[in-house]
């Protein structure tokens, strides 16, 4: 297809003030080269990157530890997964709604669901980059399997699986685990996404990531690493600093129906990427990371294009972020650093993490 080769022409922008379109969101990313302060020193300040033990008996997700309220983990070897203590959604809440104000100027809906945690591993001391490509995969089949379970319960429509990294994040344990939240409705950024997948589907009739993928490909520089399976990349309208996306290469509509093959490739990019986000600024790097698939809500959703999502706060060191405020609390998103020149950087890292695991 010849659509997907089309380069974009960025000289012509060069230096220039542009906004980007997000096809995804259907949002515009406001981009200000100008801004850039001098080309990259090298330096960097380290956040005091400490030493974990490998257990810690006051961590509440370590294997045999007690949990707030009151339960108690086995003492498992690989991963470990359990219905959130404090969910933020409730398995089964019927069907209120309340509306008022004559439209829908005041409207809530009662929301039922799920929410579990995932352990990635017994070891209070490692973070998906620090973890073997198999034992990520042995992650990646837990994630497919929730998929599928929490999918299939009958008030469930849509399956957010995530993670967040770092006190930078509001996350408080280092413990290596991840959420699932499994609602009713679908979530915003996945709906959004969904209308403007299934809108190119129709105009164009082919998928759109499919199309993103085959150009990205094509135009090497936003690519920061690739195996058979997956490629991950810059978007063109990435928001935050060093953001990517990792795109699944066949077309193909959630985890649960990646082949062996595909689930290695993606526990090898997911590592791939995590070790060069740590060695960029030598620190645990900070972000939330999340897979955006398939509703599952019966409905045959052939728009959908499997990827994850890395939305990494972290700007120019490990103690330096990326704030949005003002006008991009108001306004729209705003970077200076251009989604090409942190490919670059994220390129020019290496895949060797920086820390050696003991
Ligand atoms: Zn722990
Ligand atoms: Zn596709
Ligand atoms: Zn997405």
């Amino acid at each position: 297809m010849t659509r997907g080769r089309a380069g974009v022409e960025l000289e012509k922008l060069e230096g220039k003030s542009h906004r980007r379109f997000n096809p995804l969101t259907r949002d515009w990313i406001l981009v200000s080269p100008n801004r850039m302060e001098r080309p990259w020193q090298g330096q960097t300040e380290t956040a005091g990157d400490f030493v974990l033990p490998k257990y810690d008996p006051g961590c509440y997700l370590c294997p045999g530890n007690v949990r707030a309220e009151g339960g108690r983990n086995p003492a498992y070897s690989a991963t470990f997964v359990f219905d959130n203590d404090f969910a933020a959604l409730q398995p089964d809440v019927g069907d209120v709604t309340a509306q008022g104000g004559g439209g829908n100027l005041l409207l809530a809906a009662s929301e039922s669901g799920v929410c579990r945690v995932v352990c990635f591993s017994p070891r209070h001391d490692l973070t998906l980059a620090r973890m073997t490509i198999g034992e990520i995969g042995g992650v990646v089949e837990v994630w497919a399997e929730q998929y599928r379970a929490l999918g299939e319960l009958p008030r469930i429509q849509h399956v957010q699986i995530f993670e967040n990294r770092g006190a930078m994040m509001g996350c408080s344990n280092p413990h290596p685990h991840g959420q699932i939240w499994a609602t009713e409705s679908i979530p915003n950024e996945p709906r959004k996404e969904e209308e403007s997948l299934e809108d190119y589907a129709r105009e164009h009739h082919s998928c759109m990531l499919c199309d993103y993928a085959e150009l990205e490909l094509g135009a090497g520089e936003r690519v920061v690493c690739q195996n058979e399976s997956f490629v991950a990349v810059v978007p063109f309208w990435a928001t935050w600093p060093f953001e990517t996306l990792l795109l699944a290469k066949r077309h193909v509509g959630d985890i649960e129906a990646l082949e062996a093959g595909e689930r290695a490739g993606l526990a090898d990019i997911l590592k791939r990427v995590t070790t060069r986000y740590d060695n960029l600024f030598q620190t645990s790097f900070p972000y939330s990371m999340g897979f955006h698939q398939r509703p599952t809500d019966g409905k045959e959703h052939a728009e959908w294009h499997f990827h994850a999502h890395f939305l990494p706060p972290l700007l120019r060191s490990a103690a330096v972020k990326k704030f949005m405020v003002g006008f991009e609390l108001l306004g729209s998103p705003q970077r200076d650093m251009t989604a090409e020149v942190a490919a670059e950087r994220l390129r020019g890292v290496g895949e060797e993490h920086y820390l050696v695991r003991g």
